[in-house]
């Protein structure tokens, strides 16, 4: 039993998801001057709680430890510019959005999103807390408080008439250290007949696809929609519409007003489709927990015997990425350079550091050409058909692709 409580509710915390053991903090990225210093470990164990049912990890650092520097620019994922740009044409369709209207987002990151709604001539304000992210927005033309976001600065929106007639919150609440401040500040930053949209990983797809690797120390919560509405109601906003989508492995996009707009009365088909399809998979139970521990110790020990195997008939394995969720898997599994002697990333950023806890160094893509490798196992999986596009060259020399997450994969 811990002495866990959960972010939600309160009530303690004792059913286990899956223990991880310990890792660094999945973005501590090293610089050749920190391999000589010691790296601090933290619990990665996932609790559920019985009460609310929301998957949850302690916070252990602070908010301004994790985010106030970041090394990830949405911009450099040509997916992730292309989903930006599809969201942002369809919500100025639906919503009518124009000249006069105020679009807010919440994590707006290098400003990749809100550049297409600039383009269009709706009006944009920007929220993001990491310095170095805000100011690459802020270059591009994009209004950006350098803020973290939650129930004061919701307020102050308010007060100050800018009120967001749609307000947009990707990948960000799972983040939120703070719950209940952030769902405030929601509601108190929303227009009186505005529309939320937020997008987070769904846990249904975690569980179901084996994706344990998104579980890291930056991520705080594990959501279904079943949560998500739970909290909403708590503060005065309800959820109408939800879709289902590809990204992060599987992503839910929920639209939501205030519970007084006469949306709210009135969910879609899709939404009461999703509500029994989350209660079906047990979700709201503790059988839909149970099997996950067993399945992850499987996709570990599958990658683990790959590379060994590969390792002693003289081949090479290296790693395409440098994700979060890539870092989860190195750690959990005790992968280092012995087995993976180098990983590329495109992002200038991260290449000439190492991989925290496992110290794979990060090299430009142009290495793998270099260095013909015999396989090439792709990080971050949910862009594997991008990935595999970039680097088709591989194939000239015989080498392969692989993944390790739903199952091991060696591709044609
Ligand atoms: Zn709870």
């Amino acid at each position: 039993m811990s002495h866990l409580t959960c972010r939600i509710c309160g009530s303690p915390l004792a059913l286990s998801l899956v223990d991880l053991g310990t890792s660094p903090l999945a973005n501590g990225y090293l610089r050749p001057e920190d391999l000589e210093r010691p790296e601090v470990h933290y619990p990665l164990h996932p609790r559920v709680c019985e009460s609310c049912w929301l998957v949850q990890l302690p916070a252990f650092e602070t908010p301004e430890a994790l985010f106030g520097h970041y090394l990830y620019f949405s911009s450099f994922s040509d997916a992730w510019l292309a989903h930006g740009r599809a969201l942002a044409t369809e919500a100025i369709r639906d919503f009518g959005l124009g000249s006069r209207s105020h679009v807010v987002e919440v994590a707006s990151n290098d400003g990749y999103l809100l550049q297409y709604f600039k383009e269009a001539g709706v009006p944009v304000l920007g929220i993001e807390p990491a310095a170095n992210v805000a100011q690459a927005a802020t270059d591009k033309g994009i209004p950006t408080l350098t803020r973290f976001f939650g129930a004061d600065l919701g307020e102050e929106l308010a007060q100050s008439g800018r009120q967001a007639d749609l307000l947009l919150g990707l990948n960000v609440l799972a983040h939120v250290p703070d719950l209940h401040d952030f769902t405030e500040g929601l509601r108190r930053a929303l227009a009186p007949r505005g529309t939320l949209v937020l997008e987070f990983p769904h846990l249904l797809e975690l569980i179901q696809g084996l994706q344990f690797d998104t579980i890291y120390h930056e991520h705080f919560s594990y959501l279904s929609l079943l949560v998500v509405e739970r909290l909403f109601a708590e503060h005065g906003l309800t959820v109408f519409d939800v879709q289902r989508l590809p990204t992060h492995g599987g992503s839910l996009r929920i639209h939501g007003c205030g519970s007084a707009d006469p949306r709210a009365a009135l969910p879609s088909e899709r939404l009461c489709l999703l509500r029994r399809l989350e209660r079906e998979a047990g979700l709201d139970r503790k059988e839909g927990y149970a099997r996950f521990q067993a399945q992850v110790w499987d996709l570990k020990n599958d990658l683990l015997a790959f590379l060994l195997d590969q390792k002693r008939a003289g081949r090479v394995v290296a790693a395409y990425g440098a994700p979060a969720k890539g870092n989860t898997f190195l750690n959990f599994a005790g992968i280092g350079p012995d087995l993976i002697p180098f990983t590329v990333d495109r992002s200038p950023h991260k290449q000439g550091r190492f991989l925290p806890g496992s110290r794979i160094p990060i090299l430009a893509p142009e290495a793998v050409a270099a260095r013909r490798p015999d396989f090439l196992l792709i990080l971050p999986w949910n862009l594997r058909e991008e990935i595999r596009e970039q680097m088709d060259h591989l194939r000239g020399w015989g080498g392969r692709f692989v993944t390790a997450v739903p199952r091991l994969e060696v591709l044609a």
